[in-house]
């Protein structure tokens, strides 16, 4: 188990040198998920044969720091042959006939993939609680949600049931759970990496990055998971310089601006005190804070809750079972077909969220909801644009509190959509954007900051988090390893 205290860098660096060999870390990881995963399920299935085979067949991958590394991949994310099930009863024996992108450029850098991390179903949450699979635990207190949708990614590497994993940010997916579980986690400008294959929630959000213990391994990742992609329309056909190698840590000179909205009422006072820390950390780094203002704070949750339920109601339009997924048994026509399999194959949140965004796309409402709801994402678009001209990047919370206890947001859906707050302009304007463990709260439970960019800054972005990583030990810490 010791081994799996090392960053994914660290046992990539072992295996190239023939200290310990990627059978070995496989091995570390399926014995820690045998030890732990009763108590965190984190994962939903394991695919031990492949990673078993796919750690002995290293010599035909491409030579990167990470090779031989294991990951652990979001059940929303195909890989053939492997059950994607999306933490849902509709596609609970879905077997993809063929692999994501991402899943492809894992296994020719030769990274192992060890299983499917548990979500909420579809995607679709801020807890993980609503996987058809059961919740997944937070490994700092069993009795709290690890957030969510990417909560089995987060809880994986938290409990060191993972040395890394891919999870996917629709509105905060990849940031909250990495903060509320006191891990790394990042989510790439939109376009920058490869959806051909991600399981569709809101695919004009939708984006695959990394969770980790730290932002080296989430540049390292970046390396091998970014890149144009002819299969999916709405990747972005630029030039990816090494994520690692622009890993500096220089920030003097750079602006960070702090919008006042993100630190008023409603913010968890030791959140605020934990994330206004780290800002002075890069203040005694060399960086130059600047107060700044976003103005369309209150409207974030509205809109990003009607665009993407509107778009996952279209979406999820294809899960009618008859061609694949879950299909309704003793069934008297093709409509009662359609109705049954819906609704025994989805549970009630996904079930909310499509008639949500059925509603809102309908004739007579579509003006006044979705077209609306366009409009004012062109404003947040536009005002993050005049911010950044004056700023390197911006520092809040990721999230207003720390992780609640389980079952706490299963009966108040409204305050768990108002907790998305921080995250979902993020994705509204396709920025990228880092969750850094920065503190714990009084009960001990991890704070995150984010940081985020304009669109493109990735690599700068993750060089401000490393800077703030290299002075200072709470991620460290926080997985055991200070
Ligand atoms: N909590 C948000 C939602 O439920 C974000 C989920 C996500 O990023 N996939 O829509």
């Amino acid at each position: 188990m010791e081994l799996l205290k090392h960053t994914a860098l660290e046992l990539g660096a072992m295996i190239a040198k023939g200290e310990i060999s990627s059978a070995d870390v496989t091995d570390a990881v399926f014995a820690a998920i045998e030890a732990k995963d009763k108590d965190v399920n984190a994962y939903i299935g394991l695919s031990e044969e492949l990673a078993m085979s796919q750690a002995s067949a290293l010599d035909a991958a491409a030579d990167g720091p990470l090779k031989g590394v294991p990951i652990a991949v979001k059940d929303n994310i195909c890989t053939k042959g492997v059950k994607t099930t999306c933490a849902s009863k509709m596609l609970a024996d879905f077997v993809p006939p063929f692999d994501a992108t991402v899943v492809e450029k894992l296994k020719a850098a030769g990274m192992p993939i060890v299983g499917k991390v548990n979500m909420d179903e579809f995607a679709m949450g801020s807890t993980s609680e609503t996987s058809y699979f059961g919740a997944v635990k937070n490994p700092h207190d069993l009795t709290r949600v690890p957030g969510g949708s990417s909560g089995g990614a987060a809880a994986a590497v938290a409990a060191g049931e993972a040395v890394c994993a891919l999870g996917s940010d629709t509105g905060g997916s990849i940031r909250q759970p990495a903060s509320y579980c006191g891990v790394t986690g990042f989510k790439p400008t939109y376009g920058y990496v490869s959806r051909y294959g991600l399981v569709a929630y809101a695919s004009s959000l939708d984006q695959i990055g990394p969770i980790a213990k730290d932002v080296a391994d989430c540049a390292a990742i970046m390396d091998v998971i970014a890149g144009h992609d002819g299969r999916d329309s709405t990747s972005l056909n630029v030039g990816h310089k090494s994520y690692l190698a622009s890993l500096k840590g220089d920030v003097k000179g750079k602006t960070i601006g702090v919008p006042e909205e993100c630190f008023g009422d409603g913010v968890d006072e030791d959140v605020k005190r934990a994330v206004l820390e780290c800002a002075k950390t890069y203040e005694s780094l060399g960086a130059r804070l600047l107060p700044v203002k976003l103005d369309f704070m209150q409207s974030v949750i509205p809109t990003y809750y009607i665009i993407a339920t509107a778009e996952a109601s279209s979406n999820l339009s294809r899960y009618d079972g008859v061609k694949y997924g879950f299909r309704a048994d003793k069934i008297n026509s093709v409509d009662d077909l359609y109705a049954e399999s819906r609704s025994q194959g989805f549970g009630a949140e996904v079930k909310m969220r499509i008639l949500l965004g059925a509603f809102v796309l309908s004739s007579g409402y579509y003006d006044a909801y979705y077209k609306k709801a366009l409009n004012v994402r062109d404003r947040i678009i536009a005002e993050f644009g005049e911010v950044f001209k004056r700023c390197d990047a911006l520092i809040f919370p990721v999230a207003p509190s720390t992780a609640p206890k389980l079952g706490a947001s299963l009966s108040d859906s409204m305050s768990m959509y108002l907790s998305d707050i921080f995250t979902v302009p993020v994705n509204l304007a396709g920025l990228p954007g880092l969750s850094l463990p920065c503190g714990v709260d009084r009960g001990g439970m991890p704070i995150g900051a984010q940081l985020i960019g304009a669109r493109g800054t990735d690599a700068a972005l993750l060089d401000l988090g490393f800077a703030y990583q290299q002075a200072t030990n709470i991620h460290r810490a926080l997985a055991g390893r200070a």
